[in-house]
Parts: C-alpha cells; structure tokens; sequence
C-alpha cells in the first residue's frame, strides 16, 4: 500500500470573497523509496499539494494519509525543503542541522550525528560557517540535511534548486540521489525542470491548468543509476 496517499483532497482558499480551488478532487499515490516528481504550470496547487502532506495545512475533503496515519500536523516523519533554505542565520551550518534533531529530544551521541549528515551533504569544511557565507546551493544542502537528520518517512522538496544556477543544480541533484539511495527515503520534488523530473524521478505527476486536477501519471522507470545524458533529451 502507499506510503502518501491523498483521497479525493480538495483545498479551498477564501479571500476577499474570492474562491480559490487550489485542489479539487486530487487523488495520489506515492509508495515507499519511490521519487516522484510533481510538475505543472504554476498556480495548479503543487504547493499546496506538498502543505498538506507535511502538515502545514488541511484540505475541507478528502483524507491525507502517511504511513496509514492521518496527517494532523507537521511532524519529523515527514521533512519539508523550501524554495530557499529559511536556514536560522545566526546558527552555523552544524547548529542549523541540529536544529532538527534538538525539537525531537534527541541528545544522546548528536554531535557525531550531525557531523555524519555534514559530511554526507559534503560541507564538511564549512561546519562552523554561518548561511551569509554559503552560496545557494550549500545552504539547501544544509536544508536537506536538516530534514534528513530526522529520519523522515517521506522528504517534500518545493522546488529545492527553482533559485539556483545551472552549473550548482546540477551538483544539488546529483546529491539528492545520492541521498536518496543511500538513505533509501521517499522523494516528492516539486519542479518546474522537467529535465530535472526526469532526471531523478521514478514517475512524473502532471497537474494541469485545471484547479489542481492530477491528469497524468508518467511512469518513468528508467534503470539506475542513469546516464545524465538521458536527462537532457528534451532540450
Ligand atoms: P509558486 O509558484 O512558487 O508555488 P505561488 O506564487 O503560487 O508560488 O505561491 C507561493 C506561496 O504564496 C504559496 O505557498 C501560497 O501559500 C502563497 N499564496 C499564493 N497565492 C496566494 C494568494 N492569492 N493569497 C495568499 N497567499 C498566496
Ligand atoms: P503552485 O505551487 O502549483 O504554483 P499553489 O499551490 O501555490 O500552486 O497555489 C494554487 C492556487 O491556490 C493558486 O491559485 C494560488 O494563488 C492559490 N493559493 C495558494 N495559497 C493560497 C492562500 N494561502 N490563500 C489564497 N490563495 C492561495
């Protein structure tokens, strides 16, 4: 059974008496270890999508389940990467990936912990740096990290590398593979890249121009690890 599974999830956004369907009658399924990438113009509802998966808002219909558990709230089982870090700007690279661990009580042995994950996001020699002295692409690294730190059930990234160059994208998304077979966690990427999507998905989900209608589900099931050559048949 899935791992994410969202049934018949509508999300209504009310302002100034304007009504936003920003979901309507969304269905998906997403299983464990699978990357899916969600694609689609935006205003589809991706965002919103990804929200209500992590917690951080609730739909008027539908059920959103993880795990076979209704989603109440955010919880570490379930890590959210934004568009830009939002790293604390005063905390350095390792105090921002303790962050993650400190809100789940976990004391015991965190230093060696947190400098694993340092190492593994290779930022190693910036441990004790602070964001202002990152570039782009290492303070979403530390993002990433920060999520992962926690051992989530599921990793939700909204367009991790949408402000980012091409050359330091390209780096990030050869990470996050990396990541992903080495932790063997559960991706769902938001990207307006469909290079990208190809590039690391399993399978793309389309949304369309439509309130949030999922209309297509692309099985990509291509062989790992992929040339990156194949990634770019489309430009
Ligand atoms: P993106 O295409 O990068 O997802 P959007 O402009 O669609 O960016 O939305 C960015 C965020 O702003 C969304 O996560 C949403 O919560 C919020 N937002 C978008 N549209 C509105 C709106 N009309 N009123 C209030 N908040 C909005
Ligand atoms: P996407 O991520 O695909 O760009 P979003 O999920 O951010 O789309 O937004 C879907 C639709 O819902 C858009 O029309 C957006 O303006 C609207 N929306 C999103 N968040 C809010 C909000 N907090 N208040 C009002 N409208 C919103």
């Amino acid at each position: 059974s899935a791992l994410v599974d969202l049934r018949h999830v509508s999300r209504i956004y009310t302002a100034d008496d304007k009504q936003t369907h920003a979901l309507d009658d969304v269905s998906l399924h997403v299983g464990e270890t699978e990357f899916v990438s969600l694609i689609g113009p935006s205003g589809c509802g991706k965002t919103t999508l990804l929200r209500l998966v992590a917690g951080l808002d609730s739909p008027q219909q539908g059920s959103v389940e993880v795990d076979g558990e209704p989603v109440t709230g955010p919880s570490h089982e379930r890590g959210y990467v934004f568009q830009q870090g939002a790293l604390f700007p005063w905390a350095t690279v390792e105090a921002n990936i303790a962050t993650g661990l400190k809100a789940r009580g976990v004391y015991s042995q965190q230093k060696a912990r947190v400098r694993e994950f340092v190492d593994m996001v290779g930022l190693s020699d910036f441990a004790h740096a602070y964001p202002h002295q990152l570039s782009g692409g290492m303070a979403q690294r530390v993002a990433i990290a920060r999520a992962l730190i926690n051992e989530p059930r599921v990793l939700l990234l909204d367009e991790p590398m949408g402000a980012l160059d091409s050359f330091t994208r390209i780096e990030l998304q050869d990470k996050l593979l990396e990541l992903w077979q080495r932790l063997a966690s559960t991706m769902v990427l938001v990207t307006h890249d469909i290079d990208e999507a190809i590039y690391l998905s399993d399978r793309i989900v389309i949304m369309t121009p439509r309130p949030g209608r999922v209309s297509e589900v692309i099985d990509v099931q291509l062989e790992r690890p992929r040339a990156r050559g194949e990634a770019g048949f489309l430009r």
